[in-house]
């Protein structure tokens, strides 16, 4: 495992080095990242230009992912509408999933995730019920024998990259327990 990784770090470093991206317009899963970016703005009409700013944030984070689980040579599904959560990122024959989550919406305690100064009690409330349906859909992934990563939008630094690239590979390669038939599959 150890030379594994140090190749893929030298693969990961060079790739980023050489400032190269990966070619991702014509891809399915960039055409839905795309849609739901869509509605999302839709959403946000009565909202403040800043929030909008923040979601199109969270997008360019799951392309962060995206990038770093195409260099790592693994196939998943995009928000999958038939999982809780339709989470970002599905792996059904491993049986996990990966979420990316902004750190504002999300409610990471971190600076990212610090609310704003005005309409406190509102976004307040709002971020609570974000996280408890977070932590909702979490619960059902695990009780259908999911295993659930979450990565939050400041682990996403570029200076971490190889540290989110070992992440995914320990979380997508650890060994899991048969825990039962995915009820799709019956
Ligand atoms: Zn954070």
């Amino acid at each position: 495992m150890g030379s594994l990784r140090e190749s893929l770090s030298n693969v990961i470093q060079r790739r980023f080095s050489s400032n190269e991206e990966a070619p991702i317009s014509d891809e399915p899963d960039h055409a839905t990242a795309m849609s739901r970016t869509g509605s999302r703005e839709r959403d946000l009409t009565t909202r403040s230009l800043q929030m909008s700013r923040v979601r199109t944030a969270d997008t360019a984070l799951e392309q962060v992912v995206e990038q770093q689980l195409r260099l790592l040579g693994y196939r998943w599904i995009s928000n999958d509408p038939g999982l809780p959560g339709k989470p970002d990122f599905s792996f059904p024959k491993l049986r996990k999933v990966v979420f990316v989550h902004g750190c504002f919406w999300h409610g990471h305690e971190c600076p990212r995730g610090r609310l704003p100064k005005s309409n406190t009690e509102f976004w307040i409330e709002k971020i609570a019920r974000n996280s408890a349906r977070d932590r909702r859909q979490v619960e059902a992934l695990e009780l259908a024998g999911w295993d659930v990563l979450i990565i939050w939008g400041c682990a996403l630094r570029p200076a971490r990259i190889i540290e989110l690239a070992c992440q995914l590979l320990d979380f997508l390669e650890a060994q899991q327990p048969f825990r039962g038939l995915d009820p799709r599959d019956q």
